[in-house]
């Protein structure tokens, strides 16, 4: 018998193999090693997946639902969740080498995601619109229908309930597919909400690579809504194949964000967020501060504590509650990245500090670059790995200029304490998000996306809800005046 665990599709209530019995492993970055054995899916798995989603939206309780008790059943299942934060974190752990205190601050993360959008649909009101012609209009949000959700693997269990909680909130169902790289953490979600008594098909898992398996869901006309987070280039083929069916889709996509640091900036909150933007989860983040502007009055200054920090972070095994930073998340990626970092002087630059050790590890330690060309690939590719390129600015225009060069358009960030100026440049930043002074902080009414290559659509509060209801427009007649 292998100790291995096993992580299969949960479809229906019921967690299975695939038709196939295909399985891959999953591997555990930061040893290597082989943890777990997943059920692969073919078109057949996707398709049984989806049909035990568009019965339960056709013929089950779910959508009929009254707002309090579906908001009841999903706080049952963040109730679950929390109770098992440890399980739920350690398997995002395993599965992508990320810091164990952090992977416990995405499960905590994700059960707001349902906490939140349970009460949001709950206390949701609609519109009315009064008429002059003895009409009177309302607006109604009814489910849209069956969803399909795919997800990265950046944060495995916290990307994925982003789109699964609002989804459901709202009365429709889902088929949600992680990432091939990180499937344990949302597998397991779909054990708690059978565990927390969802009705079956509501919550659908499947594992697989994202052909077969995702491009089989985001091409199944029973497929109402996709929503996608993803690299960019993916984001187009989904965008394409979504089309075929007329299916909307809200593409969460790949991000270069800007950090703006301004000569008048609190120097220490300006290198911790600095710090954070780029070296948290090992730079894997979309909305990494990769392309840092430092004006030129407070550049050595920041300078050397920035990298000062970036030397501190304490690097080593995610489980060992003391690190902050660890490995990347596959051989894959790892290669990728190395490759940024190995062609930096070819390119013209200076690695200030990080790079790779010759030991085999996937690792890349915290990377500060300096003195590229503004042509250089590392300006304008994602690398989505620990590794900023910093360049020096004299006034605000250039910086707004060199901030909105780029094709995509998420983040951005800016550190001033000069008021007026905070609020000038943000407002002219081309991004869906500008962070003044701070990074990361999120209140999920607000609108999420992206501008250009970082997305189509938002996501939010009163923004999920455009996207995964039918608005309806009921017009009433209340005054019997002439007909016509
Ligand atoms: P990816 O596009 O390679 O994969 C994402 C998911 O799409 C996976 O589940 C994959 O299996 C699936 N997939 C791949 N090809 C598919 C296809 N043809 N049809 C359907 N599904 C398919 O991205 P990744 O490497 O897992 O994630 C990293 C990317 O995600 C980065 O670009 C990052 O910036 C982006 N990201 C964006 C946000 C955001 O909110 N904008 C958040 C996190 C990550």
């Amino acid at each position: 018998m292998s100790d291995l665990q096993f992580f299969g599709h949960v479809i229906d209530g019921e967690e299975v193999e695939s038709l196939s019995g295909k399985r891959f492993d999953t591997v555990n970055p930061y040893t290597q090693e082989v943890f777990g054995e997943v059920a692969e899916a073919q078109e057949e798995d996707a398709q049984r997946a989806i049909t035990a989603a568009r019965r339960a939206f056709d013929e089950g309780p779910w959508p009929r639902m009254g707002r309090r008790e579906r908001a009841a059943h999903i706080h049952a299942l963040a109730d679950l969740m929390e109770e098992r934060t440890d399980d739920l974190a350690t398997l995002d752990a395993l599965d992508m080498g990320k810091p164990l205190v952090q992977a416990r601050h995405d499960v905590a993360r994700s059960v707001h995601n349902f906490r939140f959008f349970a009460d949001h649909q709950r206390d949701a009101t609609g519109e009315t619109y009064p008429m002059d012609t003895g009409h009177h209009s309302y607006s109604e949000y009814g489910p849209a229908g069956v969803v399909a959700a795919i997800s990265p693997w950046n944060f495995p269990l916290m990307m994925a309930t982003w789109k699964i909680a609002p989804a459901i909130a709202w009365g429709n169902t889902v088929v949600a597919k992680p990432s091939e790289d990180t499937p344990a953490s949302v597998t397991m979600l779909g054990r708690l909400a059978v565990e927390a008594g969802l009705p079956n098909g509501v919550i659908n898992t499947i594992n697989g690579f994202g052909v077969p398996a995702g491009s089989t869901l985001t091409a199944d006309p029973r497929v109402d809504r996709v929503t996608f987070t993803g690299d960019s280039k993916t984001g187009k083929v989904i965008m394409a194949s979504a089309a075929t069916h007329l299916a909307p889709v809200s593409l969460e996509l790949g991000g270069k964000g800007a950090n703006l640091v301004f000569d008048d900036a609190d120097l220490d909150n300006a290198v911790h967020w600095a710090v954070e933007a780029i070296f948290r989860n090992a730079g894997q983040i979309c909305l990494a501060g990769s392309r840092l502007f430092v004006q030129s009055g407070i550049y050595d200054a920041f300078m050397e504590r920035f990298r000062a920090a970036a030397e501190a972070l304490v690097i080593g095994d995610p489980f060992d509650p003391r690190t902050q930073f660890s490995s990347l998340a596959s051989r894959r990626h790892f290669d990728k990245v190395k490759g940024y970092v190995d062609s930096v002087e070819a390119e013209g630059g200076t690695v200030l500090t990080g790079g790779t050790d010759p030991d085999g590890r996937w690792l890349v330690r915290p990377t500060i670059i300096t003195d590229l060309p503004l042509t250089a690939s590392h300006y304008c590719q994602e690398i989505f790995g620990p590794v900023v390129v910093v360049n020096r600015f004299e006034d605000e225009e250039e910086v707004v200029h060199l901030a909105n060069d780029t094709r995509y358009g998420l983040n951005a960030m800016l550190f001033t304490e000069n008021l007026s100026r905070a609020h000038r440049v943000a407002s002219r930043l081309r991004a869906g998000t500008v962070w003044v002074n701070c990074f990361f902080i999120r209140d999920l009414r607000t609108p999420f996306g992206g501008v250009g290559d970082s997305g189509v659509g938002r996501e939010g509060g009163t923004f999920s809800r455009e996207f995964f209801t039918e608005p309806k427009a009921i017009v009433m007649q209340i005054d019997r005046g002439p007909r016509g």
